[in-house]
């Protein structure tokens, strides 16, 4: 299964990706991951990296378009994979079909998990990550038993840099001006599907999951 999942920062999708790839053990390959890896590595991708990623904008596409292409030639990507965070534009969408076809691959399902704006600024400005295992939390929707601290191994809970709501919401305002166009481009391709995102998440994943077995 090649997948690209989308939706806006906040909408999920490192959720349900988690999901997935525990349900069908799919890769997952994202590029804010990768990113933060880099940096806290202090590698001379993560200096490229950083000044970008600390204003809420789009790292240039030769860079992330390479690190992707280096990451999908592994062979634990040879069948399938779960993309997440990439594309996030009509060239960066472009240049991964252009990959694959190489490969003689495409790209199976695009699923976009919709959530309102106002909505996603207040899981963003709220969200709380542990530290040592990366588990994400809310302030209000989903605490952390003792305050700070991760219910799963007491690690330190700290807010992303990009989580603050100036850059909150700059970095929606890019992703919405950037996304609308590659939902068309994948809209035009008939493999996009939208689900709402709005839902408890165990019934986003029911939804997403549906899509998946409907050609499996
Ligand atoms: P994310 O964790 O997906 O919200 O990404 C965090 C930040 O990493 C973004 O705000 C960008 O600065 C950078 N980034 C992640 N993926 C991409 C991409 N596909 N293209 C450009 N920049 C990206």
């Amino acid at each position: 299964m090649n997948i690209v999942l989308m939706g806006l920062p906040g909408a999920g999708k490192g959720t349900q990706a988690d999901k997935i790839v525990e349900k069908y053990g799919t890769p997952h390959i994202s590029t804010g991951d990768m990113f933060r890896a880099a940096i806290s590595e202090g590698t001379e991708l993560g200096v490229k990296a950083k000044s970008y990623m600390d204003q809420g904008a789009l790292v240039p596409d030769e860079v992330t378009i390479g690190i992707v292409r280096e990451r999908l030639s592994k062979p634990d990507c040879e069948k399938g994979f779960l993309l997440d965070g990439f594309p996030r534009t009509v060239p960066q969408a472009e240049a991964l079909d252009g990959l694959l076809s190489d490969l003689g691959r495409s790209i199976e399902y695009v699923l976009n998990v919709e959530v309102e704006k106002d909505e996603l600024v207040a899981r963003l400005t709220g969200r709380r990550i542990c530290k040592e295992c990366g588990t994400s939390y809310h302030l209000q929707f989903n605490p952390s038993k003792v305050e700070g601290k991760c219910d799963k191994d007491g690690g330190e809970l700290y807010q992303r840099a990009d989580d603050n709501p100036e850059t909150v919401i700059n970095r929606l305002e890019v992703n919405m001006t950037q996304t609308a166009p590659l939902l068309s481009y994948y809209d035009g391709k008939g493999v996009l599907t939208n689900i709402d995102g709005q839902q408890d998440i165990d019934k986003v994943f029911v939804d997403l999951d549906a899509i998946l077995q409907k050609n499996n």
